[in-house]
């Protein structure tokens, strides 16, 4: 079917634009400004996680294609660095109009490839539509700054100049709003863009990627590679690229990191987590049994910012079989079923590995008093689904506690004091987000100045800063200096000028050359 941009998008599968039209679809590069079929030999299938069928299949790019998709950037930098703000601005403004008329569609083909329901997935694409409604204030972000008189005759001035080729790397468990995180606000500042979505997500970047080229932005500034490890080793090897934008899991995200920075490039990576809810006797009871419910098993748990650990306080403990009735409640189905609370697993492995760590749980001494690993879906019998799952009695020493589950598994400790809810916290190597129920406005501000965590919440328990603010993390879960949007995106500082007794500044470029000292 024929991709109608301009009115809306009517397909309910892949889009032919972005994808071939055989019987199993594959996903087209982008390269230059066009939607090309890859000459790849190596190819990854992708699947629908409510059936495990086989719904596409992604290229692995090989490495003539990557190194024509860097050109392109490369080629179509000076100029699009060069092109007025405003311009690009009207870019972004068009953007978002884009996406506003197309979210229904985008989400559908979230659901299709990830599994998450559709009112996720349509959250996925407006959160990261908001990413892009905030790019378009980039006439206020990209101011620089000036002091005169620095000393005598001479004043100073900074600008916030376009790094180059930047590239993006982005995970499964948010197929629109990473990819929205990363691409726009970078292309905004003048950079130009290679994205490397998830193997197994790619369709949602690719719709991304054609309504973008519709909203007027030119040919190359953005491209469109495909594939796992050779592709990021590419990205990070690469001399042309400035700069790597990560989300994703730790493993991956060291080594790019590493690899990345090896290489002399700005990386910013964004990596896993174990977020703790802590409940003290004070708080609103049934708020927060709802809010631990939605936080904990929404999305099957496949979020970074997921609640996956409750640290019930003192008397707050009498609360846990509340809470297993509540999430007893949720419903378990395909993603595009009417009134599903959760869809599946990514894969089979991933629901392999969820149960895995339930099981250790079991063998270590923990309690399971909501057990979701048998559970079985009507006419969805091959899918990769888990059910809610809370575990109780955990220990920090226990594996369950240890890793990050990524799945729908509520992991349960229990305390006597906020303090020792604050050292389990505060000892837990990952810092994405947190968050405190209680009515106690003092508990409130202790918690949230002691614990090391990036994004606190009081009585909100997935804080995700709007995109005026930055998403943050620590340790374990944050790698480099820089920050995904907010006013930290616009970081490129590439020069500072100091000029002595030089009174006309807005001079054409030409001139200004010939008048500028040597930065
Ligand atoms: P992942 O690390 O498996 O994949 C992310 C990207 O890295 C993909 O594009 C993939 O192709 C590539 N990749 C994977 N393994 C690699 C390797 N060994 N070497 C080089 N490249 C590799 O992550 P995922 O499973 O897609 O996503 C889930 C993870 O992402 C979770 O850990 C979650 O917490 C994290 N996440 C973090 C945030 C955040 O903002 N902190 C947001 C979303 C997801």
């Amino acid at each position: 079917r024929i991709l109608q941009v301009s009115s809306r998008v009517n397909s309910t599968r892949y889009p032919s634009s972005s994808f071939s039209s055989s019987s199993v679809s594959t996903v087209k590069l982008f390269i230059n400004g066009k939607f090309v079929e890859s000459g790849s030999d190596k190819w990854i299938d992708i699947h629908n996680p409510a059936t495990n069928e086989v719904i596409g299949r992604v290229p692995q790019t090989t490495k003539a294609e990557m190194d024509a998709a860097i050109a392109s950037c490369k080629h179509t930098f000076p100029a699009w660095a060069d092109t007025s703000v405003l311009s690009r601005q009207q870019v972004l403004l068009r953007y978002q109009q884009l996406i506003k008329e197309n979210l229904k569609e985008i989400a559908k083909l979230i659901t299709l490839e990830q599994g998450k329901t559709l009112a996720d997935a349509e959250g996925d694409v407006f959160r990261g539509l908001q990413v892009v409604e905030h790019a378009c204030s980039v006439t206020s972000l990209l101011l620089g700054e000036t002091m005169p008189s620095i000393t005598k005759d001479m004043d100073i001035y900074s600008y916030r100049l376009p790094l180059g080729v930047c590239a993006g790397i982005a995970p499964f468990n948010f197929p629109a709003m990473i990819p929205l995180w990363m691409f726009p606000m970078a292309m905004v500042c003048g950079n130009t863009f290679l994205m490397k979505p998830s193997e197994r997500v790619p369709g949602a970047t690719m719709l991304l990627a054609k309504l973008f080229q519709d909203s007027g932005a030119p040919d190359g500034t953005l491209n469109i590679i495909h594939g796992q490890h050779e592709a990021v080793n590419y990205i990070c090897d690469h001399p042309d690229i400035k700069a790597i934008s990560f989300v994703g899991s730790n493993q991956a995200g060291e080594y790019i990191f590493e690899r990345g920075s090896r290489h002399g490039k700005r990386v910013q990576a964004n990596m896993g987590a174990k977020n703790h809810g802590v409940v003290m006797p004070d708080a609103n009871k049934e708020n927060t049994l709802n809010q631990l419910v939605g936080a904990a098993f929404g999305a099957a748990g496949q979020r970074c910012m997921a609640l996956s650990t409750a640290i019930l306080v003192g008397e707050a403990k009498k609360w846990l079989p509340e809470l297993v009735e509540r999430a007893k409640n949720l419903r378990v189905n395909a993603g595009d079923q009417p009134g599903a609370d959760l869809g599946p697993l990514i894969t089979p492995q991933a629901k392999e590995r969820v149960c895995n760590l339930i099981d250790s749980g079991t063998r270590e001494g923990a309690s399971i008093l909501l057990d979701g690993r048998k559970i079985k879906v009507k006419g969805y019998e091959n899918g990769n689904f888990v059910g809610p799952t809370i575990i109780s009695n955990v220990k920090p020493n226990m594996t369950c506690y240890k890793e990050e589950i990524f799945g729908p598994v509520l992991v349960v400790l229990e305390t006597d004091t906020l303090d020792e809810a604050i050292k389990i916290v505060n000892d837990n190597p990952y810092g994405n987000g947190t968050a405190i129920f209680t009515t106690n406005g003092a508990t409130a501000r202790k918690y949230s100045h002691l614990v090391d965590v990036g994004q606190v919440g009081v009585n909100v328990p997935i804080p995700v800063p709007l995109p005026m603010f930055s998403f943050t993390g620590s340790r374990a879960s944050f790698r480099g200096d820089t920050n995904f949007y907010g006013k930290q995106v616009t970081l490129s500082l590439k020069k500072i000028f100091s000029l002595r007794n030089f009174l006309n500044i807005f001079r054409s470029k030409d001139s200004a050359k010939k008048a500028l000292p040597a930065a």
